[in-house]
Parts: C-alpha cells; sequence; structure tokens
C-alpha cells in the first residue's frame, strides 16, 4: 500500500506534464495561468524589440497585449517568440504560436496558408537611405539607376522589388532587417527597403541618428494584420473585437503615439477591420 501510493503520484504527474505540453501552443481559454505563445518582432524598434534587459516593446508589442488579455490571458503568461519574416506563415501552421503581430502583411498569397485578423495598421514600403544621399528618389526612376538594395527574405518588400518597381536591382536578402544596416553605413548598399513605420524606427535610434533618412517613396500599401490558424473563424472574430474595442477606447491611439511618435513617423489613422470570415 505504502509504495503503491508515490507511483500513482509520479503517473499523475507524467499526465499533467503532457497535458501542459499538449497545451503549450496556447489552448482554448486563457484562463488559469495558461501560457500563449505569441510571434512578434526582436529586431524592429517602435513595433517589435527585445531590450537588451531582456523586455519586449512595440506597438505591436502592445496590440499583442491587449488582445491577450482581451483573450484572458494575463500579460505573465504570454511567451514572446520570435517571428522573422520567412517563418511566419510555417509557425502558425505548425502550432508554435497562437498568433503573430510583427509588421505582417495581410497579402492573398499568404492567405492560402494563414488566416488573418485586422488589418490594425496601414503603413507604405521606402527606402531608407544614408543621411548624405542627395540624389532624387522618384518611384518611376528605380530601374533605371543601378541600384543596391536591401531587405528580408519572404517580406513584401523583397517581393515588391523584385516584381514590381526595381527589378533590375541588384537584392541583398538577410534574415532580419537590422541586418542590412550596417551594410547601408558601410555603402555596401544604396538603401534598405521595407515599411515606412520599421525604417523610421531605425532612423531614430540613438546609435543611428544623423545618419540615415527616408526617401519618401509610399511604394506600397501595407496592411498589417494578425495571422492565425487557417480557419480558426472563432479566434479570428475574438481579435477583431479586441482590436476594435483597442481603437474605441483611446489604447490605439495612446500606444501609436507611443511608439512612432519618438521617431517622428507620422502614422495613418487605425483601418477599417476588412478580415471577417
Ligand atoms: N509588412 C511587410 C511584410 O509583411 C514587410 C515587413 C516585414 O517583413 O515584416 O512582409
Amino acid at each position: 500500500m505504502t509504495l503503491r501510493k508515490p507511483g500513482l503520484v509520479a503517473a499523475t504527474a507524467v499526465v499533467l506534464a503532457l497535458t501542459a505540453t499538449a497545451c503549450g501552443g496556447g489552448g482554448d481559454s486563457g484562463s488559469d495561468g495558461e501560457k500563449i505563445n505569441i510571434g512578434i518582432k526582436f529586431d524592429q524598434p517602435g513595433l517589435g524589440l527585445k531590450t537588451q534587459d531582456g523586455e519586449y516593446t512595440g506597438f505591436d508589442v502592445d496590440v499583442a497585449k491587449y488582445v491577450a488579455k482581451e483573450l484572458g490571458y494575463d500579460e505573465k503568461d504570454i511567451v514572446w517568440k520570435e517571428a522573422p519574416s520567412g517563418e511566419r506563415e510555417n509557425m502558425i501552421a505548425n502550432g508554435d504560436v497562437k498568433f503573430i503581430v510583427a509588421t505582417y502583411s495581410i497579402t492573398d498569397e499568404r492567405k492560402e496558408r494563414v488566416d488573418f485578423a485586422g488589418p490594425y495598421f496601414l503603413a507604405h514600403q521606402d527606402f531608407l537611405v544614408r543621411a548624405d544621399d542627395d540624389s532624387t528618389w522618384n518611384k518611376d526612376e528605380l530601374n533605371t539607376k543601378e541600384l543596391k538594395l536591401c531587405s528580408v527574405t519572404g517580406s513584401t518588400s523583397a517581393q515588391n522589388v523584385k516584381n514590381k518597381f526595381a527589378q533590375e536591382a541588384d537584392l541583398q536578402e538577410y534574415g532580419g532587417y537590422s541586418e542590412c544596416l550596417t551594410g547601408l553605413e558601410n555603402e555596401a548598399v544604396d538603401a534598405l527597403t521595407t515599411d515606412d513605420s520599421i525604417l523610421a524606427g531605425y532612423a531614430a535610434q540613438k546609435e543611428h541618428q544623423g545618419k540615415f533618412k527616408l526617401a519618401g517613396l509610399s511604394l506600397s500599401d501595407e496592411s498589417y494584420g494578425i495571422g492565425l490558424k487557417k480557419g480558426d473563424t472563432e479566434l479570428q472574430k475574438q481579435i477583431n473585437d479586441a482590436l476594435a474595442k483597442m481603437v474605441e477606447d483611446g489604447s490605439w491611439e495612446k500606444a501609436a503615439d507611443k511608439h512612432f511618435g519618438p521617431a517622428d513617423y507620422d502614422y495613418e489613422p487605425a483601418p477599417e477591420i476588412t478580415e471577417k470570415s
């Protein structure tokens, strides 16, 4: 009798551990300290940044926190996962994360593999160039210059360059935008191209001050959505409701002002939610 009891306890512990593992991706309801995995960027100041003290900060982080809270999760139960541009669909499809808030543009191609809630933000593709660059940047002339550009694998920014406005350019692609900054400073590339929201954050960073500027090209519309598992219409609706509430109660504006204000980024108003099933 005395021998059986520890065995029973051990067996229960195994069952509990297995249950906890199975729920790792974020279960259905957010009660009782259950963890939720959320994908964000780690190297985009103003949007998604992991600081040297291991804190997470930015507009996307605030949106993610707000949505998680509305879904019933405590902030302390959020597990932040880095979601590089080229990995986002896989991370969602594999169940590594419950949702992704990472400057993630809604596109038809991506919608073949994932669903989106939102949009919650509108940005435009632009070029970041050196502050002393005095050439004139014009959307229609990009193919006439011998351009060396830097962008990120799996982003709409890289795809737009290749398919639309600078097919002739020599494009270097990295895993993250911050990896392009050294090349831009060293004149290995002429410009880093992605959303103006992201570029404004880099230009305003203390260590970059006075080094870079935005060309002001507004090359595309990038509607940021929250990526989630394809077919999970209930989660999509819950997130849409949370986003609508965030705008309505003023939290959206407060977060945008807090994170884009210091970069002097003149953000667009909150867009209308269109991703509904
Ligand atoms: N918003 C664009 C995209 O989703 C560029 C920024 C990014 O790579 O996250 O591809």
